[in-house]
């Protein structure tokens, strides 16, 4: 099962195509993204930017992402009520949204 999430930053920074969990097949699991050198947010299956190619991106449950504690994996509503870094103003403000399954 899946999630599709809209990312949102008080800077006005937003991604409302983001999907997390598995996908319709259930053969890829989907999470949100970081890539620096485009400073975008991106929902994949694989650590790899959709628009530079390049593979050193960061998944944003990696603790460098947020603050506070750990995230727990909880099928993607673990992104819920949490800020996030934003790849835009690079502040800790960014938060998501469950916008449907
Ligand atoms: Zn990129
Ligand atoms: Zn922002």
């Amino acid at each position: 099962m899946g999630y599709r999430m809209a990312a949102l930053c008080s800077c006005g920074y937003g991604n409302k195509e983001v999907i997390v969990g598995s996908g319709r097949s259930g053969e890829y699991y989907y999470y949100p993204f970081y890539c620096k050198k485009c400073n975008i947010l991106f929902s994949a299956a694989s650590f790899e930017c959709p628009k530079c190619q390049q593979k050193d991106v960061i998944s944003y449950s990696d603790n460098k992402m947020y603050e506070g504690d750990n995230l727990a994996d909880k099928g993607g509503k673990e992104l819920i009520g949490r800020k996030f870094l934003c790849p835009s103003c690079g502040r800790y403000d960014l938060e998501f949204f469950i916008l449907g399954f």
